[in-house]
């Protein structure tokens, strides 16, 4: 594996995430070691690297100018994977309160073969409220030898009273230049010719995760052979390759609302993932913009427009349907009329803020991301994980089904449309089998249903099997039901 043989071994080698590992240099030249670190941050981007790093930094003999020095036993015991004392958890997989309970016993022995015992907890957002309880116990009373180190990517599901015990540290997405720097330098040193071009195709895919880059740039290559063309990267990843989003951002521009509507109405045509399309516009749009904003030119009011539109367009109740494209096409043009009176002003903005005047736009186009079930958090990491391995097939899952069941071994997905669900149960089911029981930790049998399509406002989202699975997997429903926010507000609306 290409992304395990570059793994960083030091501080050093960590991309992008300067402002943590300064800190975390700084606290060991001066040995402030805390007891408890808490690293949160999107996946991919190197918070279980700079963990295993840290647990070899504060056992090192030889550790001199802030790095581990990869030579001594500790650090060679860590880095193969040997040292009993680096206790790695995956709280996905361990979530009890028991099994927290087991680390808590073990915890007040003494190191066996490194100075410090260092726990690695994994996806700590996935503890039980009892687990945490436990945990919580530990880390107020925690034995001088222990260090903990706590990872998520979902920090808003840690507890406060965790958080405050823990140093907290950020990590950020990777950005582009930052990736494509470590991807060019992997390229190098295995011998690899990819164009620029490609790296940042690929870069712009992995969206922040260093991880999915590294793995996507080792699929090219095992596909390809070593010097792959920009053509075959774009091809691998299933990008649309369509000179379409540069016209189509060119039309937008010159406000030709014709044109606009031609090329979405052809790209839909060809029966083109439309929510893709229209990703990759949106980056031609800001490319766009980001020069016109900086040449002060005429087109800033447009463009700007035409991302905030585009951006909102949803494909979710029909991905293969032009409509939603062309709406946002056309709200984008009409609102820049030079003659027009809907011109946005910021006193409009403002008003259709504080609810005077009603804006066309529904609330359900700008959803809050903290109100994902845990349904759809599955499914958009299902879909993630998917695309890194096989992007075409995992596009048939993008924005085409919902989780009807994922309790137990079958995994039930409902699709709007009968071709994706075929695609997906045919072709796609063993990916999609392969990466559910990565994510869900145990064997699963894909079962798909058609459903009728319905629009995610009017969805009856929290009821039905989605409740009863919420259920069974420890929800409690609110009660009295009137007194929910969501009952709160709509009862005040009305
Ligand atoms: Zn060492």
């Amino acid at each position: 594996m290409l992304y395990g043989k570059w793994r960083p071994r030091g501080f050093e080698e960590v991309v992008g995430q300067d402002h943590v590992v300064a800190t975390l240099r700084n606290a060991l030249a001066t040995d402030k070691i805390a007891h408890a670190y808490l690293f949160s941050g999107p996946r991919g981007t190197g918070k279980t690297t700079t963990a295993r790093i840290l647990a070899k930094a504060v056992n090192c003999v030889e550790f001199t100018e802030g790095e581990p020095c990869n030579a001594c036993s500790s650090c060679e015991a860590i880095n193969r994977g040997a040292a009993l004392d680096l206790i790695e958890m995956d709280a996905a997989s361990n979530r009890g309160i028991d099994d927290v309970r087991e680390l808590r016993d073990k915890i007040a022995f003494a190191p066996s073969d490194l100075e410090r015992k260092v726990y690695l907890l994994d996806e700590v957002h996935m503890l039980t409220a009892g687990a945490f309880n436990a945990l919580l116990k530990t880390l107020e009373e925690p034995p001088p030898h222990a260090i903990f180190i706590l990872a998520t990517t979902e920090l808003h599901e840690i507890p406060a009273t965790i958080i405050s015990r823990c140093q907290r540290f950020d990590f950020r997405r990777v950005s582009i230049e930052a990736m494509v720097a470590r991807l060019g330098f992997i390229a190098e040193q295995e011998g690899y010719v990819v164009p620029e071009e490609g790296l940042l195709a690929i870069a712009r895919e992995a969206r922040g995760a260093l991880r999915d880059a590294i793995t996507l740039l080792e699929q090219i290559t095992s596909t390809y052979g070593t010097s792959p063309s920009t053509d075959n990267v774009l091809e691998s990843l299933g990008l649309v390759q369509d000179d379409r989003t540069e016209k189509l951002a060119g039309a937008l521009a010159g406000r030709d609302l014709g044109a606009a509507l031609g090329i979405a109405r052809d790209v839909a045509g060809d029966g083109i993932d439309m929510a893709r399309f229209t990703r990759e516009t949106i980056d031609t749009l800001r490319e766009r913009l980001f020069v016109a904003a900086r040449e002060r030119a005429p087109e800033v009011g447009v463009l700007t427009k035409a991302v905030e539109e585009l951006a909102g367009a949803d494909f979710r109740r029909d991905p293969g349907s032009a409509v939603p494209l062309e709406v946002a096409c056309a709200a984008a043009v009409l609102s820049q009329e030079p003659s027009s009176p809907s011109v946005v002003t910021a006193e409009k903005l403002q008003s259709s803020r504080t609810g005077q005047r009603p804006e066309r736009r529904a609330q359900a186009r700008r959803r809050d991301p903290d109100d994902e079930s845990r349904e759809e958090r599955f499914l958009r990491e299902l879909y993630e994980r998917c695309r890194m391995t096989q992007p075409a097939l995992a596009a048939w899952l993008n924005g085409s089904c919902e989780v009807l069941a994922m309790d137990g071994e079958e995994l039930k997905l409902g699709f709007y449309h009968p071709i994706h669900m075929q695609k997906i149960a045919n072709d796609g089911r063993t990916l999609v089998e392969q990466k559910a029981e990565e994510l869900l930790k145990r064997p699963i049998t894909l079962a798909v249903e058609r459903i009728e399509r319905s629009a995610p406002a009017s969805r009856p989202a929290r009821g039905g099997h989605l409740a009863a699975a919420a259920r069974e997997m420890g929800a409690k429903p609110v009660e009295p039901a009137a007194s929910s926010p969501r009952a709160r507000a709509s009862e005040e609306d009305s």
